[in-house]
């Protein structure tokens, strides 16, 4: 018998509206024993059946809801017909022949809370962030194999969101060979090397996948500043759309080393492409302080704020390095400024932006709202599944 946790009275509502997260301050008790990964029954204070969760004492968010049907029990089953869903889903939505690497899995938002799989060509990676994830890995990952015919299944569950849940980090292969070393994947047939064991998130930022094509559409003959590069995602689709030159910048050496390898992957011209291993907020100034300007700007940080409550200390960064921009483009440049903190907002973000114009003394147009790719879908019971928002802001031309 599973355990049950019946909420206090009123604080049914969220999950009669489908939210699939039960906070610990609306829990009235626990009946039962249940240890972190468990499955729950969660009921209404009168006694009605709610939901189906995974149970987790240590987490803030002290249940995850697997499923609202009392038949729905939790299990292989539910695994099985939610993970064929979440397949379906991705053949339709993004072309094989040009891309071999897209999200599979996006969490709660395929009714998978704390999974997140993404596949580079026949090697997926794994990251399970929840207790109900760790729970039911192992059989998630026959799964996955008996469904995508993948030939080797790398865990990436090294991410800090564990730390709030009570889980260590863990890495390491589940099925198949361990990955050699970077892999060639294809994005909008350019090609890119991803380090599946040692690089960012799973290996790539395949959030970015649309918009570093619309940089590619937008920046024929401009001059480009890429700042938090990473492996140099966009220089390379900006160069391969036609941009005159590219400076990149990110603190990290090794996502600079695999950039420069990206390049020659592609054949673009090297002497087009400088690469600097600096912190961003250093570089903008002394790119101010030199004067020196650009066509075109990219600004995709780190996450600022995982969390609403670090929005204030967040906004701040924003603002600096957007202000900063602003000052390095010429008229008529655009800016390409992203945000993929869950905790500030897209009416925020946009806020931020225009306090940064109007700080550096630009007239400047939002002329493009940009988004996650649709592998990363946001299930409309949970609006914290969108989590990236990026601007195209044209400065005004001269006079
Ligand atoms: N635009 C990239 C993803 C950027 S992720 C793409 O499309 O692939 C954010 C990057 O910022 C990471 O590569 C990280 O190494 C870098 N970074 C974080 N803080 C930084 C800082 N203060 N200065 C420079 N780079 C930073």
């Amino acid at each position: 018998m599973p355990a049950t946790i019946v909420l206090k009275p009123g604080r049914e509502r969220s999950l009669l509206q489908k939210h699939p997260w039960v906070f610990s301050g609306a829990l009235a008790r626990v009946d039962g024993d249940p240890q972190p990964g468990d499955t729950v029954e969660v009921c209404a204070a009168g006694g009605d059946f709610l939901a189906w969760a995974s149970y987790n004492p240590h987490s803030n968010i002290r249940a995850r809801i697997w499923s609202w049907k009392r038949e729905d029990v939790p299990g292989p089953d539910l695994l099985r017909a939610r993970l064929t869903a979440a397949l379906a889903l991705r053949k339709a939505l993004v072309p094989s022949a040009e891309t071999s690497a897209l999200r599979l899995v996006h969490a709660e938002s395929d009714g998978l809370p704390g999974f997140i799989v993404d596949r580079y060509n026949d090697t997926l990676v794994v990251q399970c962030l929840t207790a109900g994830a760790d729970a039911w890995r192992d059989a998630f990952v026959v799964m996955l194999v008996e469904q995508t015919g993948a030939a080797a299944v790398y865990e990436r569950s090294d991410v800090d969101v564990r730390a709030l849940e009570g889980l260590p980090e863990r890495t390491g292969a589940l099925y198949g060979p361990p990955p050699g070393g970077a892999i060639t994947i294809q994005e909008n047939g350019l090609s890119f090397l991803v380090d599946i064991a040692r690089g960012h998130k799973t290996g790539f930022y395949l959030d970015q996948r649309r918009n570093r094509q619309r940089v590619r559409e937008l920046v024929a003959g401009r001059s480009l500043l890429n700042c938090f590069s990473y492996s140099g995602g966009f220089s390379v689709y900006a160069l391969a759309g036609g941009a005159s030159d590219v400076l990149s910048v990110d603190s990290s050496a090794a996502a600079l080393d695999l950039g420069r390898r990206n390049m020659d992957a592609n054949r673009l011209p090297a002497e087009r492409a400088e690469w600097l291993e600096e912190d961003v907020f250093h570089t903008l100034r002394r790119l101010r302080d030199r004067a020196r300007s650009f066509d075109a700007i990219i600004l995709d940080p780190p996450k600022f704020a995982p969390t609403a409550a670090q929005a204030e200390r967040a906004a701040r960064g924003y603002k600096d390095i957007n202000l900063l921009a602003f000052k390095l483009l010429r008229p008529g440049g655009l800016l390409f400024t992203f945000s993929c903190s869950g905790g500030v907002s897209a009416e925020l973000f946009q806020k931020i932006v225009a306090g940064a114009a109007l700080d550096a003394g630009v007239q400047a147009r939002v002329v493009e709202r940009l988004e996650q790719a649709p592998d990363h879908p946001v299930a409309l019971n949970f609006p914290e599944g969108a989590y990236l928002k990026g601007l195209v802001v044209e400065v005004a031309g001269a006079g």
